[in-house]
Parts: structure tokens; sequence; C-alpha cells
């Protein structure tokens, strides 16, 4: 018998398989050889030690699923659940195996199936995804509350017995909430017309960036600007989508990238812009998310071939002059989703390498999940945080004054953690730094022609006199 056979509705109406068109493909599962080297860079199986909580052990469990020698019951999905989708394991894997897909894949085909799950985080990831992150009213409201929260001065005249007595999923996020900036970065429309535009590019606002770091979308835009491109923010864009993907929601998902990519084509652009790793990697694999819907899957082909990466922009640019100094010592976070899911590790350094004065400090695993993982660090704490401290501990190691990402779940998880443990060390945003690089470049030619102008009026008025 076929093993991909063995799904209900096809004589076996008892059996908890994966069902939907997502099901994982054994071709896809057959790459593994077993050899183990995804092991050592799994940050689950660090923390743990156990098989189970490998990507092999997990790629096992999926596999015995869909030859049908294994159930899905709450113990295997336990196994899965643990999983932050890192894909750090797909980039040490010599035979290629796409566990990415594959992880998504599964989660997928349980979700199409409602296998009960515990009960509370998926509750939990449902409620947040379908009713807040994928509708911007919902979430722009909530936004507003936590803004005037966080800038209330509240947070820090609460003392410990307040705290102590919110549920700890509310704790915790409470704990970590960044001081929100007074004004969320919403403009659409053109949102930058250099004198002489070189290109035309759309930017992806996305559901988070703007509300919590608007200071990368304002960084972008200025950065691009100065590099001679026109910018647009299609008012129809939506959230990308790839919280929903991750969690095994593949129709929100769906239908999110659709009223994307039909807003981004109407906005006829030369390229779509990210600035956030883990939207940028879903927007790129549109083309496979949509590949069983005949209407969409060219288009959705075609928008993903324009998707660039901020970073991986920039870094591709002639290089613009003008940069001034920044005295400091960086150390660079890879987002997993730039460095394993578009495997884009050059293109951060070389800009901080370009910056005069600014020192770049390697630490020992850069590409090691932070631990943040969308909704990760809500549903699995025990293991966010595990795998936070470690990060920390590296982060610290190098003696760098600034941590520099590249995706907001990094740096709110990244902020949260620094902000507990006490220390002034910042995280910013790549792009953060080089528009700070340009602004001060920008500064001091100012000063030198102020002064070289009052030298001439001295002169002037030397020689009158
Ligand atoms: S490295 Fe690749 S082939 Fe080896 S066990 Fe891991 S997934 Fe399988
Ligand atoms: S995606 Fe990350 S956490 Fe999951 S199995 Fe691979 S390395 Fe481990």
């Amino acid at each position: 018998m076929n093993p991909e056979s063995r799904s209900p509705g096809r004589g076996m109406t008892n059996f908890l398989g994966f069902v939907g068109e997502d099901r994982p493909a054994l071709s896809d599962l057959q790459n593994c050889v077993h050899c183990g080297f995804c092991l050592p860079v799994c940050p689950t199986y660090i923390a743990t030690g156990q098989e189970l909580e490998s990507p092999r052990g997990r790629l096992h469990l999926i596999r015995g699923v869909v030859e049908g020698r294994a159930e899905v019951t709450p113990a295997l999905l336990g196994h899965l659940d643990l999983c932050l989708q890192c894909r750090a394991c797909e980039t040490a894997c010599p035979s290629s195996v796409p566990y990415g897909r594959i992880m998504e894949d599964a989660r997928a085909s349980t979700m199409a199936r409602g296998v009960r799950r515990r009960p509370i985080s998926w509750t939990l990831r449902a409620l947040v995804l379908r009713q807040v992150v994928a509708r911007p009213r919902v979430l722009r409201a909530l936004f507003v509350v936590g803004r005037a929260y966080t800038r209330s001065g509240l947070p820090q005249r609460m003392r410990g017995d307040w705290r102590r007595a919110l549920p700890p999923r509310l704790r915790a996020l409470e704990a970590q909430a960044p001081v929100l900036d007074a004004r969320p970065y919403r403009r659409t429309g053109n949102v930058a017309r250099p004198v002489q535009p070189r290109m035309r590019v759309a930017l992806l606002l996305g559901c988070m960036q703007g509300e919590l770091y608007p200071r990368v979308h304002e960084a972008t835009v200025r950065v691009l600007e100065r590099l001679g491109c026109e910018v647009v923010a299609p008012a129809d864009q939506s959230c990308c989508g790839a919280l929903h993907a991750h969690a095994g929601d593949a129709g929100a998902a769906r239908s999110l990238a659709r009223r994307n990519i039909a807003a981004f084509e109407a906005a006829r652009v030369d390229a779509v812009i990210v600035n956030a790793a883990g939207c940028g990697a879903a927007m790129k694999e549109y083309g496979r998310l949509l590949r069983h819907d005949p209407g969409w899957s060219e288009r959705a082909q075609a928008l993903s071939s324009k998707v660039r990466d901020v970073l991986e922009f920039v870094a591709d640019q002639p290089p613009g002059d003008g940069l001034g100094p920044i005295d400091a010592d960086v150390t660079v976070q890879d987002a997993c989703h730039l460095a394993h899911a578009q495997r884009i590790r050059e293109a951060p350094r070389a800009i901080l390498r370009s910056i005069p004065g600014l020192r770049v400090r390697e630490m020992h695993t850069p590409d090691r999940c932070c631990g943040a993982a969308g909704l990760y660090t809500l549903v699995q704490r025990e293991m966010s945080q595990a795998v936070l401290d470690a990060k920390l501990d590296d982060i610290r190691a190098t003696g760098a004054s600034v941590v520099a990402t590249s995706n907001p779940g990094c740096t709110l998880q990244l902020e949260g953690g620094l902000h507990r443990a006490g220390g002034d060390l910042r995280v910013r945003h790549v792009i953060e730094l080089l528009d700070e690089a340009y602004r001060e470049g920008d500064r001091q030619s100012e000063a030198t022609r102020q002064s070289e102008l009052s030298r001439d009026s001295l002169n002037s008025n030397a020689s009158n006199s």
C-alpha cells in the first residue's frame, strides 16, 4: 500500500494521520540519511539532549505518520511544537533536507484535521493570529492601549506584588513590553521621492514593525531615498502571514498572501523591500504557499522573485558616499530567517564594516536562535528563556555595546532579556546603524561647510578693513 494513502477518508477513518493538501511529502523526508550533522546546531537538542527534540528525531516522527507507522498523538505534537522553526538544521544538513517546509506542512496538515493540542497554547495562538495579527484595526487599537501604558510610567511604578498577581504568560508579556515610540509608522502612498529616482520600490509595512519599531521604517526609507529609490507603501497591503504559516494556519497565511500579491502588483515596482527577516522569508515562499491555487501560483512566484531583504538590497547597490563615523563595538545577531531561510549572512556584515569607526565583534554562534520565534516566546516560555539565556551569554562575551539584528521579533526578545539582566547594551536593526552613519556624515559635512563659510566671511571682512 502507498503509505501516503493512509489518511482518513481512504479506508482508515480512525487513523490520526496528516490530512489536506499540505501533507508532508515522503520524497522530502527520504532525503534524510540520519547522519546527525543537524543535532549540534539545534537549540532544543542542545537544551534537552533528547533525540526526539532534535531535527532528526522530529523527521523520524513525521515520517512515521506519513508512512502510517505512527499516529498524530498529543505526545508527538508536543515534540513538533517545541521546534522553534529556526531552520538552523536546514543549513547544517549535507543532504539538503527541506526541514522548514516539512515542519510547516506537518503543522498545517494537523491543524486542518483539528487535532487537539494543549488547549491554552493553541487557543491563545489562534486568538492572537486570527483575531489580532490579521486585523490591523484590532492590532492598532491594542497598540494604542500599550503605548499609553508603557509611556505612562506605570510599569516603572508598579512594584513586585502587582506583577506577581498576573497570570504567568501575561507577566512574561508585560515584562518584555518595550517602551513604544509615541508615533507608529503608518505612512502609505509615496513615502520617498528623490529628485532623479533610479528605481521604484515598495516597502512592506508588516503588522508589527511600524508599531513596535517605527524608527526602523524611517531609517529604511531614508537610506533607500539616499540610494536613489522612489519608495511607495501600498495602502492595501497586509500582514505577510509568516506567523500564521509557522503555526500551521495555512488558510489564513494564504489569504494574507493573496492580498499582498494584489497590492504589490498594483504598485508596479522593481522590488519589494522588507526589513523584517521573517516576513521576507515568508514572502519569498509565497510561490510554494500558493502552489495548489491555479489562479494565484504564477502571480505568487512573480511577486516572490521581487522580494528583497533591505540589507540584501542595500549591499547590492553602488556604495553611497558620505558615511560618518560611529564609535562603537557591535556584534551581529543573525536573524534565523535571514541566515537560514534566506541564506543571507554577508550583507549585514558588509554594511557594518563599511561604517567608519564601527568595530564588528563576532559572537561564538551568531546564527543560533534567540528564542523569539514568533509566538514561541509566549507558548513555550521555558524553552524560549533557556535559548535566550544562552544567547545573552554569547552576546556579553563579545564585549560589544550594540547588538545588530534584522527582525523585530529578535529585537523584542533581546531587548526584553537585556532589560531584565540590566546593563546598557542596545539592540539596533543594521539599517538603523547605516542610517545613523549617513546622518553623522551629513552633520560633519554641514559643520565643515559652516566653518568654511565663516572663515571666508572673516577673510573678506579682514581684506575690506
Ligand atoms: S543533517 Fe540532514 S540528513 Fe543528517 S540527520 Fe539531519 S536532517 Fe537528516
Ligand atoms: S528548526 Fe531549529 S529548533 Fe527546529 S529542529 Fe531545526 S534546528 Fe531544531
